[in-house]
């Protein structure tokens, strides 16, 4: 069973229309929704309006992959908190950025760098161009591209530094492209950060969008956790004779 928390900070869906109307129940709920169908997901939702962001000590420790989404209110996240969502990653914790959340506290912490990119926002259409096919997260994705109607578009030059691998270049009508699927590790936490999800768009509708996410869950989960972080003395392996 793999243990996902899907965080969304939750704001634009409360104080804007365009919005709610795509996601009525919050974008948290929309990815919680599809996920909840794989029977070997156990998953649950946390927002900004939780007691400590809805992400505890406790709620970390039980947690195997972390999905995060937010985009006006990344500062109301007690820097405490992000430090822990960063420790629980180097300890093996998946985590999962979608769109916005390349500007996030723990994706730019677990980055070191700005995680800056250039966007726009005109109701673009956008191709996900896949780079391999062959990587996990992309099982299932067997065309050539996925095509979007609306995105907005985030443009190169992104931040971040080189990834592991580059799953998949977003382009653009404007002729931007971007590094739109990536993945990283750091310490023993596996990380996927992935373009599309605009809020005012049903991006997180779209049945290979969900796919990809679903294929990236399992991607990220953890495959050995370290319980403690830091540096221990060791002892010298006695000869055996
Ligand atoms: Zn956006």
């Amino acid at each position: 069973m793999i243990r996902v928390l899907v965080w969304n900070e939750f704001v634009h869906e409360k104080t804007e229309d365009a919005v709610l109307a795509v996601y009525p129940e919050g974008i948290h709920q929309a990815i919680a929704g599809f996920l909840s169908e794989n029977e070997d997901f156990e998953v649950r939702t946390a927002t900004l309006d939780d007691v400590e962001c809805g992400l505890t000590e406790e709620v970390l420790a039980e947690t195997d992959v972390i999905i995060w989404w937010g985009h006006m209110a990344h500062n109301r996240v007690p820097d405490e908190v992000a430090e822990r969502v960063y420790n629980a990653v180097l300890s093996g914790m998946g985590f999962i950025g979608l769109h916005s959340a390349h500007h996030s506290k723990p994706f730019r912490r677990l980055m070191g760098t700005g995680a800056d990119l250039g966007w726009r926002e005109d109701g673009d259409w956008e191709r996900l161009w896949v780079i391999n096919h062959n990587h996990p997260i992309m099982a299932g994705i067997t065309e050539r591209y996925i095509e979007l109607a609306h995105e907005e578009t985030y443009a190169e030059p992104f931040t971040i530094p080189n990834p592991d691998e580059v799953l998949m270049i977003g382009s653009y009508e404007g002729s931007e492209v971007f590094r739109s699927a990536v993945t990283f590790h750091r310490d023993n936490g596996r990380i996927f950060y992935f373009q599309p999800g605009h809020e005012t768009f049903p991006t997180f509708y779209h049945k290979q969008i969900q796919r990809i996410i679903t294929n990236a869950v399992r991607f990220v989960a953890p495959v050995c956790e370290r319980k403690t972080l830091g540096c221990p003395h060791i002892r010298k392996i006695e000869k055996v004779t």
